[in-house]
Parts: C-alpha cells; sequence; structure tokens
C-alpha cells in the first residue's frame, strides 16, 4: 500500500495532567537529547519516502528546548511533499516565538493547541499551568506569525465544569477563530491521579446532553461536524487524522507509538530504556480479515462522509450492500444512515455509533 502519512510521538510532558492516560514521560533534558537521536535513527529505519501528512504529537513536543525542537521539527520537514500538511502539537506554556519561528521555517503549516477549559479554577484542578488570558496570547501570536490552521483542544465533564460552565467554554473557545476544535468527553483509565481519587466520568445521559450541546453550539458558528469528536471550517479537516479514520497505513514513530504497514498494526514500547537501545517494537498483530472489516467500520463511520461503497468492495471483494442489506435497511429507516455510492452516518448515527457497529458486526 502506498503509505502517505507519518506520525511521530514526544512523550515528555512539563507536568503530568489528572486525568492523562498517554505515553509520557516527565520532562529530563539529557533523556529528550538522548530520546531524539534516538527517534531520527528509527525513523530514518523505514526508508520513509515524501509525507502527504506529518503529525508531530505527544506528550508534548513544545516542550523540547530550542536546540532539541529544531533538530526534530527540521528533520521531519525534509520528508513533507509539496503541499503537505505537517502539524505539531504544543502547549500553551511553552510555545514561544523563538519555537514558532522554528516551525515556520520547516515548512509547518498546522498548530494544535491543547487548551482544555479556559476556566482557570479548572485547569488547576487538572494540572494544567495555563490561564485562559495565556491561551488567548498564544493563539494570537501563532497567527502573527501566520498560522491560520490552527485546531484547539476541549474537553467537557471535567470536575467543577457544570453545564453553565461548558456554556462559558464554548463561547471563548469560539472568540478564539480557529477553523478547527476537538472536543472529548473526559475518560478516566486505571493508573490515572483522577482514578485513585475516585472522579468518575459522566453517566451516557449527561455526557449525551453535553454532547449535543456542543454540536448545536458549534455547528451554529459554522463549523461542519465532520467527525464524531471534530469539528472544521470548511476546507480545514485535518487531513492526517483523515487517515486514521479511513483506515489508511501509516508510519509510527516513537516511544509508545503505533503505526500499521502492509497490514500489520504495531506498537513501540513504552520502555524509554529499550527505546534507546534500538528496541523500538513492542507488538505486532497480522489482522484476519473480519477484524480489518470491523476496523474499517469502526473508523470509517466516525466520518460524517462515511465511506464509498467502491472503496469498500475494492479491498475487501464483496459488496457491503449485499453482505449487510436487512441492516442497513433498518438503520436507514431510523435515520441512522444514508445510503447511496455511499454509507454516511447521520448525525443521530453518529452519536449512537457503537450501536449501529454492532448490528453490523454481529453479521460478519
Ligand atoms: S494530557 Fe497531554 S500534556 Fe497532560 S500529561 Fe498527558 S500528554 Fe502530557
Amino acid at each position: 500500500m502506498n503509505i502517505k502519512s507519518l506520525y511521530v510521538h514526544i512523550p515528555f510532558c512539563e507536568h503530568i495532567c489528572g486525568y492523562c492516560d498517554f505515553t509520557k514521560l516527565l520532562y529530563n533534558e539529557e533523556f529528550a537529547s538522548k530520546y531524539v537521536e534516538a527517534l531520527i535513527l528509527e525513523i530514518k529505519s523505514y526508508n520513509i519516502p515524501k509525507m502527504e501528512t506529518i503529525y508531530l504529537g505527544g506528550g508534548t513536543p513544545s516542550v523540547l528546548e530550542l536546540g532539541n525542537f529544531s533538530q526534530i521539527v527540521d528533520f521531519l520537514g525534509s520528508y513533507l511533499e509539496k503541499n503537505g500538511e505537517f502539524t505539531v502539537e504544543a502547549n500553551v506554556e511553552n510555545l514561544t516565538k523563538e519555537k514558532l519561528e522554528v516551525l515556520r521555517k520547516a515548512g509547518v503549516n498546522r498548530l494544535s493547541i491543547g487548551i482544555q477549559t479556559t476556566h482557570d479554577e479548572i485547569l488547576k484542578t487538572i494540572n494544567r499551568h495555563h490561564t485562559f488570558e495565556d491561551a488567548k496570547k498564544v493563539v494570537a501570536l501563532a497567527k502573527e506569525y501566520g498560522f491560520t490552521n490552527i485546531n484547539v483542544d476541549l474537553i467537557y465533564g471535567l470536575p467543577g465544569q457544570d453545564e453553565k460552565a461548558l456554556k462559558e467554554d464554548l463561547k471563548n473557545i469560539l472568540s478564539l477563530d480557529t477553523p478547527h476544535i476537538s472536543i472529548y468527553s473526559l475518560s478516566v483509565s486505571k493508573g490515572s491521579k483522577f482514578y485513585n481519587e475516585g472522579i468518575k466520568p459522566l453517566s451516557d445521559e449527561k455526557d449525551a446532553y453535553m454532547y449535543d450541546l456542543i454540536v448545536k453550539t458549534l455547528t451554529k458558528a459554522d463549523y461542519i461536524h465532520y467527525e464524531v469528536s471534530n469539528f472544521a471550517k470548511d476546507g480545514y479537516e485535518s487531513r492526517h487524522n483523515k487517515t486514521y479514520w479511513k483506515d489508511e497505513e501509516y508510519y509510527g514513530c516513537g516511544l509508545g507509538a503505533s503505526g500499521y504497514i502492509n497490514g500489520v498494526r504495531y506498537t513501540n514500547t513504552k520502555s524509554l530504556t529499550k527505546y534507546l537501545k534500538g528496541e523500538y517494537k513492542d507488538f505486532e498483530e497480522k489482522l484476519t480479515l473480519n477484524e480489518e472489516i470491523e476496523d474499517f467500520l469502526m473508523l470509517n463511520l466516525r466520518l460524517k462522509e462515511g465511506f464509498k461503497v467502491s472503496t469498500f468492495i475494492n479491498r475487501f471483494h464483496f459488496d457491503p450492500l449485499e453482505k449487510f442489506k436487512d441492516v442497513l435497511q433498518k438503520q436507514e429507516k431510523e435515520g441512522l444512515i444514508s445510503i447511496n455510492d455511499s454509507i454516511k452516518p447521520t448525525e443521530k448515527g453518529l452519536k449512537l455509533l457503537d450501536f449501529l457497529l454492532r448490528e453490523l458486526f454481529v453479521l460478519l
């Protein structure tokens, strides 16, 4: 398969957020320098051609000191094809003028800035060290440096974030006028600080209510709800993330990163010691046909545009309109999907995606 996307992971963070479940380590300059060297070696080991999309995520890529930051960003820039999308994740506290300059020069053309909530007291609760005032300044600074394609993240269901607070968050986030917004419901996974403190995620009912509120507010403000958790102004959908949702293959490099190459899904080690020794991979799995079909449906149906029936047939050599006929017709009648040359979830279908998928999976 022709691979066109590369994900690269920087696992370091300045402090650890209460809910965090990602592969991350507290920042340490010495280890970070060694890590960047090892990361470059891993990327070189793949013989990667020019990429349509590159995504440097974390952790917190912007936590790296300027030398290491420009080393990895410049290195990745050399893999970007003309008109490619190059995204870098950044935290409000460490996206400085110097780093913005490095990003511009290396061809980075999309930023994803973690804001999470615009309430300073809730930010403190989740151990984020910025204020909404800081976030406003950073977004303005990024625009000054010519970045027009900016995503901001918002989490709902945080402790202390009731409906009124969420409405304020949405109003404040909209005032930043960025063309892309991602929203996530708080998940509390085992091992996180929140889990140990007994903090619970929202009930299904409350979650659905908050989600509706977000969808209504953002679509009213002319954002297209193009994926379950993502909203974009016309022309600003994340090309990189669409690689995942379309179930296409990609290179994944870095500590704990996942990738998908030649039908094999893999995950890298989470041990920094092993990684620095060049023992990158932890787990590889060749999917069975049914698992591949499940992944394809689960990912593609997250997108408002769904998938083309012809794409499905080319890949799996059978017609989903035949195989899933009765269920698809029922779901269309229930207003969960629409069917023509594509199968697309409706707004109601996006909300009830788990149910929709379960009905399809039992037929495999
Ligand atoms: S949520 Fe992000 S910034 Fe916070 S600890 Fe996790 S990876 Fe780091």
